[in-house]
């Protein structure tokens, strides 16, 4: 079995881990890997540009004030979503790019025409980890772990499956964060634990419940803010700023979108900047232009300033932690460990609040923006056996059921059920002869079907003749340990069983996964030609530099007809790299330029040997 990699595919960054061996101890050794630029994770960020290219990452990042409408970040957010969804309303009236409903009612992206789903997105984000892991390890990776929030749904974490079968990775596991950060700590070694998992990202704040005993691990109670995050913290900061700018220079920042993204960056810096010292300098030259001229935006800025203005968004996550306590049935003092996950649990106001409401000091020692992907890394050696196997047995998020007479919602696996788990029930005809049994699965909370969340319809087709009632049907739901559903149909009367075609509500089919793969591939090729052809002008470039310096300095050791030759031999090159020549042509330019330079040097040197041998 090759390497299996750990993928924490984050809302605002992502990361990617390995397992490198092991400690004295047998403790496995996890290497968070550096991406080109050397960071140790990756902004979860795609940006298309005019050209065609696509860029993930950095660099996306990087030109995200350019090309906005084409820069797709928090794609996370709509994976398995429909677009008529609050949150994703939400999300469509925030961010720079198209949110666009599929023919099914999901959320997709569109960019420059193209219209996108949120897994094949996502896709891009992973190939990119994968190439990080591949580079560094000098090795094909086909095989990951990759990390999903604990109320993920069903269509959320099959959404996550088709996004890593379109980069090409068999995903071996899909693992609930708070699960993998808590095996980062080691904690299911340890006696039985009851432990909190408080994570605040960029964009969202999630808090687990989780009982650890022998290994395996039960999610109590989960909960959260999709909609709360470091981000919040920063538009606190950032309207602070520009209403003070206001007033004092009448220009409000926030309307010209250069000024708003340097007034971002700097009030997201000084936000770092404070987790560590009291008092800060924002200093912003030439932000905007008044009536006499530039003006510069310099202050400092105390820590107390900063918790003063985020005090209320702090207390929303203490609500929540309450609230999740509350559904768990349990009080703070039952809890034996608090891990802190995400970015923002740096901010020092973050974790006294933490620690205020727990009475413990939280748990400290793996970076809290590479906890995720570290448990991954170690789950995935767990399967390899690299290390010894470590039981996860997370819970179902929501309950799953159909929809019975009068549009009921009728459970059938109860939210909390361990999985993997399989649960039976038996269906009949309401009328004599009929041929099939139509069956609505749905996940929720809520008692009328309508309510909750469609995950599939399907009929159980091919009944033989019989009054009504008679048939006996019994169909079997699966929820495998990634938390994903699957059915099965077996005929009591004959024993037969029945394979059922199951339709999402939501997500990709399977050909759509496939068609997906291939255009990867074909996007891969396309990728490695562009840069091929990148590098090829570039070395030409060069060449044609070198050659006319050459001819400057040497024309005259050479024959007119050579000079004439190797000239012509540049125009042409010239030519070719504006007209934007194909491969093929610039290297057959490109070559024989390179061989007509060759007597250039050679009649250098040779009049140098010239010389020397006549001294
Ligand atoms: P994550 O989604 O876990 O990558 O968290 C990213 C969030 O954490 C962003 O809002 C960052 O601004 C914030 N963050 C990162 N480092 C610090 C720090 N030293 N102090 C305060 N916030 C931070």
């Amino acid at each position: 079995m090759g390497k299996v990699i750990g993928i924490d595919l984050g809302t605002t960054n992502s990361c990617v881990t390995i397992v490198d061996g092991t400690n004295a101890k047998g403790e496995p050794e996890v290497t968070v890997i550096p991406n080109a630029e050397g960071a140790r994770t990756t902004p979860s960020i795609v940006a298309f540009t005019a050209k065609g290219e696509r860029l993930v990452g950095q660099v996306a990042k990087r030109q995200a004030t350019t090309n906005p409408e084409n820069t797709v970040h928090a794609v996370k957010r709509l994976m398995g979503q429909k677009v008529d969804l609050p949150e994703v309303q939400k999300q469509t009236a925030s961010v720079s790019y198209e949110i666009v409903p599929h023919t099914n009612g999901d959320a997709w992206v569109k960019v420059q025409d193209r219209l996108m789903s949120p897994p094949e997105i996502s896709s891009m984000i992973l190939l990119q980890m994968k190439e990080i892991a591949e580079t560094y390890l000098g090795e094909k990776i086909e095989e990951a772990i990759v990390t999903v929030p604990a109320y993920f749904d069903d269509a959320q974490r099959q959404a996550t499956k088709d996004a890593g079968a379109i980069a090409g990775l068999t995903i071996k596991r899909i693992l609930n964060e708070p699960t993998a950060a808590a095996l980062a700590y080691g904690l299911d070694k340890r006696q039985a634990e009851k432990i909190a998992v408080y994570d605040l990202g960029g964009g969202t704040f999630d808090i687990s419940v989780l009982e650890i005993a022998g290994g395996v691990f039960n999610v109590k109670a989960t909960g959260g803010d999709t909609h709360l995050g470091g981000e919040d913290f920063d538009v606190r900061l950032i309207d602070k700023l520009a209403d003070e700018f206001k007033k004092v220079h009448g220009v409000d920042l926030r309307k010209d979108r250069m000024s708003l993204q340097r007034l971002r960056e700097a009030a997201e810096k000084a936000k770092h900047e404070l987790s560590s010292s009291l008092q800060t300098e924002i200093n912003i030259p030439f932000i905007a232009t008044g009536p006499t001229g530039p003006l510069h935006l310099e202050r400092a800025l105390k820590r107390s300033e900063l918790e003063i203005l985020t005090k209320d968004l702090i207390q929303r996550t203490i609500d929540a932690c309450q609230a999740v306590m509350k559904e768990a049935g349990l009080s703070q003092r039952d809890i034996d460990q608090v891990v802190l996950v995400g970015g923002m649990t740096r901010m020092p106001a973050v974790q006294k609040a933490v620690r205020v409401l727990f009475g413990k000091d939280p748990n400290k020692g793996v970076n809290p923006d590479e906890v995720v992907a570290v448990g991954a890394a170690i789950q995935g050696a767990a399967l390899t056996g690299q290390i010894d196997e470590v039981l996860l047995l997370d819970v179902t998020p929501l309950s799953i059921g159909v929809e019975t007479g009068g549009g009921v919602f009728t459970r059938l696996i109860p939210r909390s059920t361990t999985v993997p788990t399989e649960k039976s029930e038996v269906f009949t005809t309401s009328m004599d002869n009929q041929p099939f049994v139509p069956i609505h699965v749905l996940q929720g909370e809520r008692e009328m079907a309508g309510d909750n969340r469609s995950l599939a319809r399907f009929e159980l087709t091919g009944i033989p003749p019989a009054p009504r009632g008679v048939p006996k049907i019994k169909v079997s739901f699966r929820v495998d340990a990634n938390g994903i559903l699957s059915v099965q149909a077996t005929d009591l009367g004959t024993n037969r069983s029945q394979s059922v075609s199951v339709t999402p509500a939501s997500g990709l089919s399977q050909a759509e996964v496939d068609s997906l793969v291939r255009e990867g591939e074909q996007f891969k090729e396309a990728d490695e030609l562009r840069r091929e052809l990148a590098e090829l002008k570039n070395q030409a470039e060069t060449l044609i530099y070198t050659t006319e310096q050459a001819l400057e300095a040497y024309a005259d050791l050479l024959p007119p007809e050579k000079v004439d030759g190797v000239r012509d031999g540049v125009a042409t090159l010239k030519v070719m790299l504006e007209s934007g020549a194909d491969l093929a042509s610039i290297r057959d330019c490109y070559a024989s330029l390179e061989n007509a330079t060759y007597e250039i040097a050679e009649a250098m040197y040779g009049g140098e040997n010239d010389k020397g041998a006549a001294s």
